[in-house]
């Protein structure tokens, strides 16, 4: 049946027989393919039909060895697929589109016209159409699910309508099918000799730079691919990583799962960008985006270090772009540049127009979401003596507003700020006109508690931080967010006022901080100046704050051994 479909000289072909198939012990003296016999490891040719992996992803597939073909990538199998059965300039294939661009590629190679069949609107099979397509040329249909670039699957049910109904090869190329939703259809093996699913180690196993993909099928069809392919196209580099990479295939979940954590960050984000107009569902480990301006915003991203796919020249997919989701790290910086590409795109509009109008509402929606991501905080503090506004971006850029009416004291808040990159926008009133210590012991409370609320559940924080020598005086500042608060203060002063501020409250001020912010501080300083000396400790004190409060987005744990903070 299957041989029926086959080209009539590779029906006829004699293959290759290579020195290597025909022994298949180990610990013989091999004298029959002219190798270098002194060197070792690579100087033998490698195990053409590569038993031993075989074996092992026909444990990982729950398949016989004798289905599987292995070639470098599965493009090898199309390519192979293509020649093995298709008559040059004679027979025909049918693909979809929009599809995976390779089956266009092997097929010209081939010189074997490609029919497509478009996908409808909502991207699934127009089965009537593929039907009526064949004609008594058609050897293949080349079906891609999840298909790329539109990202969804489709049903096993419409696979098998055609499947009753075609007698040619029916490849499903299922190279997305470890981020599924939906079971692969390596069973209908079983039932159907002339289905072949293809499946690569180049997507959520990470072996792209391997070459190594698969053609599941019949053991006709297979032997067939056997008897086309170069003899040792797996080379033993690559047979033997991925025999041992196979083994963690908790490695390869745990990335899965990542991913599809992160595709629904990504998705959370993409929709609230006002140049979207439509986010495809996904299957697969990438989006189909459709955008206002599909150039503009590649070569804006582009110009950003950031790479994605412009598909806009694809039948169906005019101003689409495809996204592969990234790490952690790669997807909140991709998230950030377009907020950005969203906020410069509004400041392009007129005034008094209606895109500026629904774009200003929307901008305004944007930058009120983007504050609840960032970790910021707002505190207001009335009490007979003070009234302490605070508001706290730890995320900031370092942007200072203070006033406190005490000059000094404004400028070491400032420096908090400058140094931890934070921003800190603090007014106070107190009641000065008794003394200093009341403004100065109650503002250190409150940013404290800004500190210990914007840090929030402190998952991925560093916790800890620390800073030696600062400018001509030596201060020392080491602190932990840990959750408990601690003091330990080593400074002398000589002088009873700095500026307006009396040198005591320094302490005051640290112990209130550490206090309300649950942390632990401690504080050496020497030196002769004693403004430097001060400026310096505030100075290691917000460096101390940026290292601490860093937060790793690709580490999102507790920062402590025990599970708690
Ligand atoms: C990435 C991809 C492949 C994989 O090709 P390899 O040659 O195995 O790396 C196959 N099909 C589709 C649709 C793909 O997107």
């Amino acid at each position: 049946m299957i041989k029926k479909l086959l080209r009539k000289n590779i029906a006829e072909l004699k293959p290759y027989s290579s020195a290597r198939n025909e022994y298949n012990g180990q610990n013989a003296i091999f004298l029959d393919a002219n190798e270098n016999p002194f060197r070792s490891i690579y100087n033998r040719y490698p195990d053409p039909l590569q038993n031993a992996l075989k074996e092992k992803i026909a444990k990982l597939k729950n398949i016989n060895k004798k289905n599987i073909f292995l070639g470098n990538g599965s493009d090898e199998a199309i390519d192979l697929l293509i020649r093995a059965f298709c008559e040059v300039r004679q027979d025909n294939i049918i693909s979809i589109n929009p599809s995976y661009g390779m089956y266009q590629v092997c097929a010209d190679i081939n010189n074997v016209e490609l029919k497509m069949v478009s996908l409808k609107k909502n991207f699934q099979l127009d089965i009537n159409q593929m039907i009526k397509s064949v004609d008594k040329y058609t050897k293949l249909m080349i079906i891609c699910s999840p298909n790329n670039p539109t990202a969804n699957s489709f049903d096993k049910d419409d696979i098998i309508k055609i499947l009753d109904k075609f007698e040619g090869l029916i490849i499903i190329d299922e190279a997305y099918i470890d981020f599924s939703e939906k079971e692969s259809m390596i069973n209908l093996i079983k039932q159907y000799e002339n289905i072949v699913i293809l499946q690569t180690f180049s997507k959520a196993w990470g072996m792209a730079g391997l070459r190594l993909g698969m053609a599941i099928a019949n053991n006709q069809i297979i032997e067939i691919l056997n008897n086309v392919k170069y003899p040792y196209n797996i080379n033993s580099i690559v047979q033997k990583i991925a025999y041992k990479q196979i083994d963690e295939e908790h490695i390869k979940n745990e990335h899965v799962n990542r991913i599809k954590k992160q595709k629904e960050y990504i998705k959370t984000h993409i929709k609230r960008l006002d140049f979207v107009e439509k986010l495809y569902p996904s299957d697969a480990n990438f989006f189909l985006v459709k955008v206002k301006n599909a150039d503009e915003l590649y070569y804006y991203l582009k110009e950003r270090k950031i790479i994605i796919r412009n598909r806009s020249k694809q039948h169906l997919c005019e101003n689409c772009v495809r996204i592969t989701v990234g790490t952690e790290k790669e997807n909140n910086i991709l998230v950030n540049e377009l907020y950005d590409y969203d906020i410069k795109r509004f400041t392009k509009f007129k005034q008094n127009t209606p895109e500026f109008e629904t774009s200003k509402n929307h901008l305004h929606e944007l930058y009120k979401f983007l504050e609840l991501q960032n970790r910021v905080v707002k505190i207001e503090r009335n009490t007979k003596e003070t009234q302490i506004n605070v508001e706290l971006n730890i995320d900031g850029k370092g942007i200072a507003e203070i006033n406190t009416g005490l000059g000094f004291f404004d400028h070491m808040l400032e420096q908090i700020a400058r140094h931890s990159m934070c921003n800190l926008k603090i007014n106070v009133v107190g009641d000065l006109h008794v003394d200093e210590h009341h403004t100065i012991e109650d503002t250190a409370i409150v940013i404290g508690e800004a500190f210990y609320k914007a840090l929030g559940n402190k998952k991925g924080i560093e916790r800890y931080g620390y800073c030696l020598p600062m400018d001509d005086s030596l201060a020392q500042v080491a602190l932990d967010f840990g959750g408990r608060n601690w003091i330990e203060w080593n400074v002398d002063f000589k002088r009873e006022k700095i500026g307006d501020m009396p040198t005591e409250m320094f302490f005051h001020f640290f112990k209130s901080f550490s206090d309300s912010a649950k942390c632990n501080l401690n504080i050496k300083a020497e030196g002769n100046n004693e403004h430097h000396k001060i400026e310096a400790i505030f100075k290691a004190f917000a460096k101390s704050i940026k290292k601490a409060v860093k937060k790793d987005l690709d580490n999102n744990e507790l920062p402590s051994t025990k599970g708690i903070l």
